[in-house]
């Protein structure tokens, strides 16, 4: 592979829109605390009317938020379902324990595609232990 070269258009363009994404999410009021506040005052209807102020980079990230992480969660799946192990083949001498790569980039399992996703998503639990 070359690394010397202009990276593509597309590629440039992918990296845009993901960078412009973080940024306006950074840029948002997490609502984290006030969620957990408001659940408790929801009626029995299954709503809590609510009155509040929002900024401006707010209501930018509100409205592509859903999207977005529909987007994301889309593509953590699809890449879970490309980056995952198999065997390796080969002769071993430990017959339990096999050594496994990852079926579409070929790096020894876990790949580094995975432990990115992991890192992100996961707990440090959930990552097998590299040999
Ligand atoms: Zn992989």
């Amino acid at each position: 592979m070359e690394t010397d070269k202009p990276e593509d258009a597309a590629r440039q363009g992918l990296r845009e829109r993901l960078e412009h994404i973080l940024i306006r999410t950074e840029k948002a009021t997490s609502w984290h605390d006030e969620a957990g506040r408001l659940r408790g005052l929801v009626n029995h209807d299954g709503y809590v009317p609510i009155r509040t102020r929002l900024a401006v980079e707010d209501l930018e990230f509100l409205s592509g938020a859903r999207t977005e992480l529909l987007k994301f969660s889309e593509l953590g799946l699809r890449l879970l379902d490309l980056h995952q192990p198999r065997d390796a083949g080969g002769i071993t001498s430990d017959t339990a324990h096999p050594i496994l790569r990852c079926r579409s980039c070929m790096w020894r399992w876990p790949c580094p595609t995975f432990r990115a996703m992991s890192e992100s998503f996961g707990s440090s639990r959930d990552l097998p232990e590299s040999a």
